[in-house]
């Protein structure tokens, strides 16, 4: 998707100022392999917050908080 890869050039970590990778297709979350944290994508918006980071270990493509939100009764 092209979207997502100049998303991707745009962002950066807020944190480490390092490189993003894009989980999830469409894309999910953006992780950053350094801080080891994940930062959630909501409504094809990327939440760039360290307060809204999960750690990478917590994140699974089916527990997306976003998906959650989206599908909630
Ligand atoms: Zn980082």
């Amino acid at each position: 998707m092209t979207m997502q890869k100049e998303l991707l050039e745009i962002l950066a970590c807020p944190r480490c100022r390092g490189q993003l990778e894009a989980l999830g297709s469409p894309l999910q979350a953006l992780c950053c392999r350094a801080c080891a944290v994940v930062y959630p994508v909501r409504d094809g918006i990327p939440v760039m917050l360290l307060e809204e980071a999960l750690p990478l270990h917590a994140w699974h493509p089916d527990s997306n908080p976003a998906c959650k939100t989206r599908t909630d009764k």
